[in-house]
């Protein structure tokens, strides 16, 4: 197919380089972004000079250690645009975080970096076997929340058709699937669920839908909702990772690669992880908080970002980048029970495999007495159910994760539903 200028049907030249290449790229533009935060942001002059670390010292890869790290915190005490790089007029878009825990955190896009975000999400869409012409229906939310606007881009600079419905009207996007027939959907995991719910519930069967290729992601999940989401759907499910202070979605994706894992566009974002009480840099393969360092953005350059996302690094497959696991949970959404980490995640598993319950839940955290006790909400399915579905998942929450949990079946359509990011912990506990 003849592709226009502007729409990109081939491979990017770095994705076919060899990892020499690619680590020679990353040298390079590391040392401009060091040198951009230390020469146009006080704040992080200042944060350098007081760890006695100049953009000079950064000789090869590894002295990224000798930086201190950036946290959200950071950017709640620049707000709104402390952390810019560039002057106002010089930035073409704002996106914030929904703020809902304090201030929300604002990050600054040049017109450049919007076309590499694009150019990164075009490279997504085309890794999880998307191509020019498809039809993408963006149900990630617009606005501020960077989910949707990002993917929107993209899929236009891939030369894709765009249905930007947004999150919401849940009845009418089942209409606009029927009726537009799209290839692909952008979405949070939960959400297309909630649109495989509305589908049966209107007497449509969502596996014959015209849907090949779900990309999800903005929130957790699990190899049992991928599950669920390929077999309700008859498509394949894609896990997309990112973060708006990196640059929003697009920083990672499955390709149709071999093997499990998310490859990372290490041409623009520079990853270590990291033993999260410590700070220590970990070797690839080890699990730990995953640290950021963007290396081409010019509004709002993030070095050392720690995404309090857990994951670990694996070699790369097809391409010279390395990728990253499933991302097994944010270390603060780590729920301590009776002394024992547990991440919502390891629920949702457990719960995904019992096929009498449904993927819809909520963790509710109560304090009894001087203990906290957690209560695992989670809806039965409406076909009968055999045996004691509850007494079984808490069974298998005590030997798997090592707690004891109180397990209430409720009824079909008594969580409610998201139509964006899933609420997953709901805390009962008394503020002391
Ligand atoms: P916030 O939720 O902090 O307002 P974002 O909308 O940028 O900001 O959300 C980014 C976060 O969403 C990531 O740090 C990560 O915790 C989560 N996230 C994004 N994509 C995925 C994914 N594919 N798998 C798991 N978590 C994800």
């Amino acid at each position: 197919m003849h592709c226009p200028p502007s729409a990109s049907c081939e491979a990017d030249p770095i994705e076919r380089a060899s990892r020499d290449e690619l680590m020679g790229l990353q040298l390079e533009r590391l040392k401009w972004s060091l040198r951009l935060a230390y020469e146009n942001i006080p704040y992080y002059r200042a944060k350098f000079d007081a760890v006695d670390a100049h953009p000079d010292d950064l000789r090869e890869l590894p002295d990224l250690g000798r930086f201190p790290f950036t946290t959200k915190e950071d950017l709640r005490q620049n707000y709104p645009f402390g952390l810019f790089a560039v002057p106002r007029d010089q930035v073409v878009r704002i996106h914030a975080s929904s703020g809902t825990t304090g201030k929300p955190t604002v990050v600054g896009y040049t017109q450049r970096d919007i076309d590499t975000w694009a150019g990164l999400i075009a490279r997504c869409i085309r890794a999880a076997g998307g191509k020019r012409g498809d039809m993408v229906h963006v149900a990630f939310g617009y606005g501020l929340f960077t989910g949707g606007l990002g993917a929107h881009y993209g899929a236009e600079k891939l030369g894709c058709t765009v249905i930007p419905i947004s999150g919401g009207q849940t009845q009418r996007q089942v209409k606009l699937i029927e009726d537009f027939k799209p290839d692909i959907i952008m979405a949070t995991p939960s959400y297309t669920l909630v649109l495989a719910e509305e589908m049966r519930r209107q007497g449509i069967d969502p596996a014959e839908s015209s849907l090949r290729i779900g990309m999800h992601g903005a929130e957790p999940w699990s190899e049992g909702m991928r599950h669920e989401i390929e077999q309700s759907f008859g498509m394949r499910a894609v896990d997309l990772y990112g973060l708006s202070e990196i640059i929003g979605p697009g920083v990672a994706v499955e390709c149709g690669d071999k093997g499990e894992g998310m490859t990372l566009w290490e041409d623009h974002f520079y990853p270590e992880i990291i033993e999260p009480e410590t700070g220590r840099v970990l070797p690839d393969g080890e699990y730990g908080e995953l640290v950021l360092t963007s290396l081409s953005k010019e509004a709002m350059p993030m070095i050392r970002y720690r995404t309090r996302d857990l994951t670990r690094l694996l070699p790369g497959t097809d391409r010279p980048m390395r990728r990253i696991e499933r991302i097994s949970g944010r270390s603060d959404d780590m729920l301590i029970v009776h002394g024992v980490n547990v991440f919502p995640s390891q629920i949702e598993e457990l719960i995904l495999a019992d096929k009498r319950l449904a993927p819809h839940y909520v963790l509710e955290l109560h304090r009894k007495g001087h203990l906290d006790a957690l209560d695992v909400v989670v809806e039965r399915r409406n076909a009968e159910m055999v045996g004691d579905p509850a007494r079984d998942l808490a069974h298998q929450v005590k030997s798997m994760i090592g707690i004891s949990v109180n397990v209430r079946l409720v009824d079909d359509g008594a969580i409610e539903r998201s139509l964006g990011k899933a609420k997953r912990v709901l805390d009962f506990r008394p503020k002391d």
